[in-house]
């Protein structure tokens, strides 16, 4: 699976699904087949959790990786998953194709430059309250380090609104589209912490030019260990990766 950063750049759209938290070894089984039969090309599922409040499920840790790697072996589906740790590096080189670096840790160069030796694809998010400069700077460490498999992901920045648990920044991803050779990716998952619009997000963020997407989904919604709010049904994810690719294709022209 070396060549999925070639394909990702390669594609008009690239999507990434998956479970907030791989929860055991049935459930990323079940939805990696469900996943890739509705069209997502990476499947995610997060093993160490940055959760606000140390008593939520923190994820499986070593176990969780595990299963993800043998689930995306079996459905021949590249993986994802967020690196928390320096010290999980080897370990993450052995079972993912994409490293995560979630939004608490964009501004972790030590990390960034460690992971920039591994050579392998990162998919760096934007920090919550990051400028888009800053977002860039953090990318620039990457690069500086020797690696430029770097992937862009917008998941939405802090705002005075609580009703929607940060705020996607769609002009961000059009902009950065004209500011640096590196996909843009949204997550609208972590974006909006909503099911019900998670879908015009993405819609959104495709419109503005967005190569790819990562999306929460789960089987049964409302038993989702982290993240159940914004978790979308695979029937769910399978009508937004059909509409989004149109709307891409559409803006494309
Ligand atoms: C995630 O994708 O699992 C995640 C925690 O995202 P973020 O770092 O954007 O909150
Ligand atoms: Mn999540």
């Amino acid at each position: 699976m070396n060549d999925i950063y070639n394909k990702i750049r390669n594609n008009d759209y690239t999507v990434i699904a998956g479970p907030c938290a791989v929860e055991n070894k049935e459930m990323i089984l079940s939805i990696a087949r469900l996943a890739k039969a509705a069209g997502a090309d990476v499947l995610r599922g997060g093993a160490y959790k940055m959760r606000t409040c140390v008593k939520d499920f923190q994820g499986l840790g070593k176990s969780g990786l595990k299963m993800l790697h043998d689930a995306g072996k079996e459905f021949n589906m590249p993986v994802i998953s967020e690196i928390t740790d320096i010290y999980d590096i080897d370990l993450f080189f052995d079972l993912v194709d994409i490293i995560q670096v979630g939004t608490r840790n964009m501004y972790n160069y030590p990390l960034l430059k460690a992971l920039a030796k591994t050579k392998k694809a990162i998919l760096l998010k934007r920090g919550m309250s990051a400028t888009i400069n800053e977002f860039l700077r953090a990318c620039e460490y990457i690069e500086e380090s020797g690696n430029n498999k770097i992937i862009l992901c917008e998941r939405g920045i802090r705002s005075f609104d609580t009703v929607t648990r940060n705020v996607l920044d769609v002009g961000a991803i059009a902009v950065l589209k004209g500011m640096c050779r590196y996909p843009v990716f949204a997550d609208p998952s972590h974006a909006c912490g909503r099911a019900d619009i998670v879908s015009n997000l993405a819609y959104a963020s495709a419109a503005c030019g967005a190569d790819g997407v990562m999306i929460e989904v789960h089987e049964d919604i409302n038993a989702a260990l982290s993240d159940a709010s914004q978790a979308i049904s695979i029937e769910e994810l399978s009508t937004i990766i059909k509409k989004s690719k149109q709307i891409k294709k559409i803006v494309k022209k």
